[in-house]
């Protein structure tokens, strides 16, 4: 079986495949001041485009897809898009990342339509910050989604925080008591530098070993050992067998890039071969000038083997790309 590999030997197995680049939240972290002007309709992948470059990739030897965006429930009967990437042969795991606005309503017919799990974004457990936070005062209709989602089996569910100084890094020995409480996978990730405002500073970053000792002082922590290399997140279950695990995203102090497994198909169609690519990849117009299969799986693994070896945050030099966090797709 092909396996993509980029010039630095790594094997990409995972696509980030984001639907839209809107979303009707205003995370201050990703999208401070509103969002761009829209693209014009016409430069969105199609769902038949979408499945077309799903199912190459799956044959390259990709495993996992994950659909984001922008918010991916807000692109319209996304469940059809989900049904047909989830029948592809040779898949094994098709998970969607959400702010969880709609997540009570659509958690059933994602299920249905075959979607293994989700991930939720959750940056707080108080309604107030979590208003700062992402602009919107709807923490309880969020929590009810992880309710919904919990109860109709897409799970192990992950819920996502970004760790911001001044902001909820108080917060984080709570959030590690209610994955024991509600037995969810609870990821505290780096505030990374993609925000719109361009704004991010180092003095905002609370680092992975400082989130790591908090929750240790309150729950001693275990290291969960993982399989494969490729995984983003340290994990760790709790050290007194309660329900619930923790996984700490370090992009920033612990960079992971060696190991690193993915690739991203924005909503246009662009291949982005790292979350800091300066340059990208037209697929769509590969798509849409009628080129093979054939010659479509030589422009991917001729991209994969541009695949930046590492990020820059950490040098002087270091620019932000153009994009911001929700028209990549995190
Ligand atoms: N809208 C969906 C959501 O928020 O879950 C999916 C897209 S969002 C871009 C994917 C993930 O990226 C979210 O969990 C979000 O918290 C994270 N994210 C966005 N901006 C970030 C930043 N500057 N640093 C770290 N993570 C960020
Ligand atoms: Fe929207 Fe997700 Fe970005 Fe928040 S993090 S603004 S929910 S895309
Ligand atoms: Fe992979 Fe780029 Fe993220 Fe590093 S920064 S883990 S190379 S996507």
């Amino acid at each position: 079986m092909t396996i993509l590999k980029d010039s630095y030997g790594r094997a990409i197995r995972d696509l980030r495949v984001s639907v839209t680049d809107r979303c009707n939240f205003r995370c201050f972290y990703c999208l401070p001041h509103g969002e761009p002007p829209a693209a014009p309709k016409e430069m969105m992948l199609s769902y038949e485009e979408i499945e077309y470059a799903s199912e190459i990739f799956v044959a390259l030897g990709i495993e996992k897809i994950r659909l984001t965006g922008g918010e991916p429930l807000l692109r319209r009967d996304i469940e059809t898009l989900v049904r047909k990437v989830a029948a592809l042969p040779g898949l094994h795991d098709l998970a969607l990342t959400t702010n969880g606005f709609t997540l009570a309503e659509r958690a059933r017919g994602l299920k249905d339509a075959g979607l293994n799990r989700v991930t939720i974004s959750i940056d707080s457990l108080k309604p107030e910050v979590f208003k700062k936070m992402t602009g919107v005062d709807v923490l309880d209709r969020v929590l009810e989604g992880v309710r919904a989602a919990q109860r109709v089996g897409l799970t192990p569910v992950k819920v996502n925080a970004v760790v911001v100084r001044g902001h909820n890094e108080d917060e984080v020995a709570d959030m590690a008591a209610f994955a024991r409480e509600h037995d969810v996978l609870m990821r505290f990730i780096e505030f990374m530098p993609l925000d719109s405002g361009h704004e991010w500073s180092r003095a905002d970053v609370v680092s992975g070993r400082e989130i790591r000792a908090t929750i240790n002082e309150r729950f001693p922590l275990v290291p969960v050992h993982t399989e494969r290399g490729a995984e983003t997140a340290s994990r760790y279950r709790f050290a007194d067998g309660a329900p619930g695990e923790i996984g700490i995203i370090a992009p920033v102090t612990e960079p992971f890039c060696g190991a690193c497994s993915r690739i991203r198909l924005t909503a246009d169609g662009q291949i982005r071969t790292c979350l800091f690519s300066k340059t990208e990849h037209s697929l769509r117009d590969r798509i849409r000038s009628n080129a093979s299969r054939a010659e479509i799986v030589e422009y991917i693994e001729s991209v994969v083997m541009k695949k930046e070896p590492r990020h820059y945050i950490n040098d002087a030099a270091f620019e932000q790309p153009a994009r911001t966090m929700s028209l990549i797709g995190g």
